[in-house]
C-alpha cells in the first residue's frame, strides 16, 4: 500500500476557514506600512548559505541547527532563508538600494527553520518584516515601534502585548561586556547547561537568552550590559525613551533582553504576550548598524522588525470574528436559464464590485441548488427559471430572514440588492 500523502512536519496549510484572518492581517499592515510611507520588496526563498553565515552568525541556533540546508546540482550550498533581514540587505546591496539613499521597506512571507514543532513554533512559519536603511537617530526606531503600535490597535491586541526594550550598545562596548560576562560565568561553571558552556566560548551574550529555566537565576544575577555602555549609547537610548513616552506608549527595560542573531547593536526590542507559552514573543526587532558593511557594503545605520504572523492569527483566533459572507447565489433550471445566469453573474459582479456573486454550476433540483445556497452563507438566493427568462426576471428569495420571495426585473436587481444589503 502507497504510503499516505502528507505535509511535511511544522509545514501547514493554511486552509479557507482560517485564510479570511490572514487576510484581514495583512491588510493591516499593508495599510499601515502605506500610511507610514513603506514601499515593499519581495526577495527569493532561496539564496546562498553563506550570507547567513556571515549575517546572522555562525554561532547562533539559526546557523547552527536550524537552517534547512542543501547543495543544488551544481554543488553549491543553498538554504531556505530562515529569515528576512539578510535576504533584504543582499538584495539592497546587489541593487544599489543603500548608496546616498533612505529606504523604508517591508516584506512578508515564508521563513523555515528546522526547529522542534509546538504552538507558536513551526518549520515553516510566516514574518512581516520592515527594514529602514540610511537612518542613525532614535526617531526611526521609535516610528518601527509607532508602526507596530499602530497595527496592534488596529487588531485590538494591544491590551495583550508588553514592549520590551534594552540597549546592546556599540560593537566595542558590547565586547568589553563579552569579558565581564565570561568572567562572571566561568566562575560557576557547574552552573552552566550544555549550550551554555559551549556559548561561553563562543558567544556568551547568548546565554543571557537562554530559555532553560534552570539558567534564569544565573542569568538574573548575572552583571547588566547597560551599566556598561558608554555615554553616547545611553543618550541614543534615552531619546528612544523620550519619544516612546511622548507617543503614551508604555515599555519596560529588560536589560537580559538580547537577540537571537548577532547583528543587532544599540536599540533592541521585542513585543511579548503572557497567553502563548514560551512561544510568547509575537514581534521583535532592533538597530543593526553594522550588518551592511559586514556584507561589503559601505557603513549604513539601519533598524528593523520582524512579526511573526502565525503567533498572532494564535492571539486573533481567541476572539470572535465575522467574515465577509457572499450577497448571493444564483439558481437555476434549463439550459436557456443557464446561459442567462452566466450573464446575470458578471452583470451583478460588474456593478456591485465589492460583493460575492457565486453562480450555481451544474445541474440539481432547484431544492438541492438551495441547500447549497444556504450553507454558502449568502444573503440571496437568485431564480432563474422557465418562466423568469421569457419576463426577463429573477426570483428574489431572502436566505436569511422571514420574507417572501419578490420578482424583479432583471435590469433593476443590481440596485434591489444594493438597497436590501
Ligand atoms: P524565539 O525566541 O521565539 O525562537 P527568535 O528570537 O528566534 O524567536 P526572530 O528570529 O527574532 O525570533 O524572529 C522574529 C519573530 O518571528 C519571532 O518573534 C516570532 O514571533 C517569529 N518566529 C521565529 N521563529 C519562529 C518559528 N519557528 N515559528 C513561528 N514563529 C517564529
Ligand atoms: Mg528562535
Amino acid at each position: 500500500m502507497s504510503k499516505k500523502l502528507q505535509a511535511i512536519r511544522g509545514m501547514h496549510d493554511i486552509l479557507p476557514d482560517k485564510t479570511p484572518l490572514w487576510q484581514m492581517l495583512e491588510k493591516a499592515m499593508f495599510d499601515v506600512c502605506q500610511q507610514y510611507g513603506y514601499r515593499e520588496i519581495r526577495m527569493p526563498l532561496v539564496e546562498s548559505s553563506d550570507l547567513f553565515c556571515r549575517s546572522i552568525g555562525e554561532v547562533t541556533d539559526i546557523v547552527e541547527k536550524e537552517m534547512y540546508t542543501f547543495d543544488d546540482r551544481n554543488g553549491d550550498s543553498l538554504s531556505l532563508r530562515p529569515e528576512g533581514t539578510a535576504s533584504c540587505v543582499r538584495a539592497g546591496l546587489e541593487h544599489g538600494l543603500f548608496y546616498n539613499q533612505i529606504q523604508r521597506l517591508w516584506y512578508q512571507g515564508p521563513m523555515f527553520r528546522h526547529e522542534r514543532p509546538q504552538k507558536g513554533r513551526y518549520r515553516q512559519f510566516h514574518q512581516i518584516g520592515i527594514e529602514c536603511f540610511g537612518m542613525s537617530g532614535a526617531e526611526i526606531e521609535a516610528e518601527v515601534i509607532l508602526m507596530s503600535y499602530r497595527l496592534w490597535k488596529k487588531l485590538g491586541l494591544i491590551d495583550e502585548l508588553k514592549l520590551e526594550i534594552n540597549s546592546l550598545g556599540t560593537s566595542d562596548e558590547r565586547a568589553s561586556y563579552k569579558k565581564v560576562l565570561v568572567e562572571y560565568f566561568a566562575q560557576q561553571p557547574e552552573l552552566l547547561d550544555e549550550d551554555s558552556t559551549r556559548r561561553l566560548k563562543s558567544n556568551p551574550l547568548r546565554i543571557l537568552d537562554s530559555k532553560n529555566p534552570a539558567m534564569q537565576a544565573l542569568i538574573e544575577a548575572a552583571p547588566r550590559l547597560i551599566d556598561s555602555i558608554g555615554d553616547e549609547s545611553r543618550q541614543h537610548f534615552e531619546q528612544l525613551q523620550a519619544y516612546l513616552q511622548d507617543a503614551g506608549i508604555s515599555f519596560s527595560h529588560n536589560p537580559r533582553l538580547v537577540r537571537g542573531l548577532d547583528y543587532y547593536s544599540h536599540t533592541v526590542f521585542e513585543w511579548v504576550t503572557s497567553s502563548l507559552g514560551a512561544q510568547g514573543t509575537v514581534c521583535a526587532g532592533g538597530r543593526y548598524d553594522g550588518l551592511i558593511e559586514q556584507l561589503g557594503g559601505k557603513q549604513t545605520p539601519a533598524v528593523g522588525l520582524a512579526m511573526g504572523v502565525e503567533r498572532l492569527i494564535l492571539l486573533l483566533e481567541q476572539r470572535e470574528w465575522s467574515t465577509q459572507q457572499p450577497l448571493a447565489y444564483i439558481v437555476y433550471q434549463g439550459d436557456d436559464a443557464r446561459q442567462q445566469a452566466m450573464r446575470l453573474a458578471e452583470t451583478l459582479r460588474d456593478e456591485l464590485p465589492g460583493q460575492g456573486i457565486i453562480l450555481h454550476c451544474g445541474d440539481g433540483s432547484l431544492k438541492s441548488q438551495f441547500k447549497k445556497a444556504d450553507k454558502t452563507g449568502a444573503q440571496f438566493a437568485l431564480v432563474i427559471g422557465e418562466q423568469e427568462v421569457e419576463r426577463e426576471e429573477v426570483g428574489v428569495k431572502y436566505l436569511r430572514e422571514r420574507r417572501d420571495q419578490l420578482q424583479c426585473p432583471q435590469n433593476e436587481l443590481a440596485s434591489l440588492l444594493k438597497n436590501n444589503s
